[in-house]
């Protein structure tokens, strides 16, 4: 019997000696929690950006729920995101108690459709029910078309918040997404999947003082320490002013450490996520199998954050789920992203009609994320395809 081959994940953190080292120097530092790396850190993800502010919280999903609040969103009001993403992506829009309504992809990239988000709000305005808040994803790292959203929000007069927890180290127009050129607040997480880590965490960028003031706000359970911001006389140096109801969603100093000492090599990860994902693409295009990659988009480089396949479902035998039990037997860890948001049960239960996306449905049917993350290597892209092609006859 020939040694198992190791299993590969469908994507995980690279961590190296200099992290260790990072943490390490923080842990004798003295300071853990509420220390000088956030700022630095905070600083550091703003400059890379291109962005007046970044505002450093616990992790991507809280960082969305402050954007939502910072923006003013709430009871009585609607927000729009993508029907295919990370549930957070819509969750978001209800914890600010507005409603979440959906857009349909385009099936060529798997980002929002800006056919079906035109259409949407013709009917909305229309209907007198046009969202405050739009929420498009940068699905697998790639941008969506920002400029045509942005001129839709002038528009419509909505606000915009990228959801770019996939899209770190990717650009738009050339220019890095997180800039907010075209949005009013952008969001980036740095889970262990994510293009750079600090184990759990996120951050929003905006180039709003006024939005990025509110955002330390609520981040610090509303509280308010600078003099200078104080709406009334200060009792005493001690005094924090708690001007409206926040949360702690606060990173800390350890894991900015961490964000910091990885962010050195952010570049170096997206450029092997991309060698990888060109690497896949000529394999797959030689292996003449039935599947397809997404599309790239002539504007955006993305950060490749996942490597999606589409299967072709009329030219094979097997069913979806048994190429994917198949691929997982043979220690390969494929996965799903994801699930069409509104035939989740709990949007179902607000009254979300799942057949209004059909592209979504179509697409979440016939996709496969397969492994992708920098330290995978090149004989295991071989090792991947050969999987691939056992596992759809
Ligand atoms: C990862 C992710 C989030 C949330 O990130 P967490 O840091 O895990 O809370 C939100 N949206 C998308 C699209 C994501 O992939």
């Amino acid at each position: 019997m020939p040694d198992r081959l190791p299993n590969l994940p469908y994507s995980c953190q690279t961590i190296d000696a200099t992290d260790a080292a990072a943490l390490r120097e923080v842990l004798a530092s003295g300071w853990i929690a509420r220390g000088p790396r956030i700022a630095q850190f905070e600083k550091q993800l703003a400059d890379y950006c291109g962005a007046r502010h970044a505002v450093a919280v616990c992790n991507g999903s809280a960082g969305l729920h402050l954007a939502g609040l910072a923006l003013g969103l709430g009871p009585g009001q609607s927000g729009w995101t993508s029907s295919i993403s990370f549930v957070a992506s819509a969750n978001c829009l209800r914890l600010c108690g507005a409603e979440a309504g959906f857009v349909d992809i385009d099936p060529d990239t798997a980002n929002l459709s800006l056919a079906d988000l035109t259409a949407r709000l013709e009917a909305a305005a229309v209907a007198g029910n046009l969202p405050r808040v739009l929420v498009p994803v940068h699905f697998a790292g790639q941008a969506c078309p920002l400029a045509e959203i942005g001129e839709l929000a002038q528009r419509y007069g909505f606000r915009v918040i990228e959801d770019a927890c996939h899209a770190l180290g990717g650009s738009y127009r050339g220019e890095k997404i997180g800039n907010c050129r075209y949005s009013d607040l952008t969001v980036f997480s740095f889970h262990p999947v994510k293009s750079i880590t600090t184990g759990e965490g996120g951050a929003i960028l905006t180039n709003s003082d006024e939005l990025a003031a509110r955002l330390r706000r609520l981040r610090h359970n509303g509280l308010v320490r600078d003099t200078a911001e104080l709406r009334e006389p200060s009792p005493g140096p001690w005094y924090m002013e708690q001007q409206e109801l926040g949360f702690n969603y606060w990173l800390t100093d350890l894991q900015c450490a961490l964000g910091l000492s990885q962010f050195a090599r952010l570049d170096q990860f997206v450029a092997r996520r991309r060698e990888l994902a060109d690497l896949y693409a000529r394999r797959l295009a030689e292996s003449g199998l039935p599947v397809r990659l997404l599309s790239r988009s002539t504007e955006a480089e993305s950060a490749h954050h996942l490597l999606v396949i589409r299967l072709d479902l009329g030219r094979i035998k097997p069913t979806r789920r048994e190429v994917f039990e198949r691929l997982q037997a043979a220690g390969i860890g494929v996965q799903v992203h994801y699930y069409p948001i509104p035939a989740q049960p709990y949007y179902r239960s607000q009254g979300t009609d799942p057949q209004a996306y059909p592209e979504a449905w179509r697409y979440y049917e016939e996709a496969l994320s397969l492994p992708l993350y920098p330290a995978l290597k090149d004989a295991d892209v071989e090792r991947v395809v050969g999987a691939l092609r056992e596992a759809l006859v």
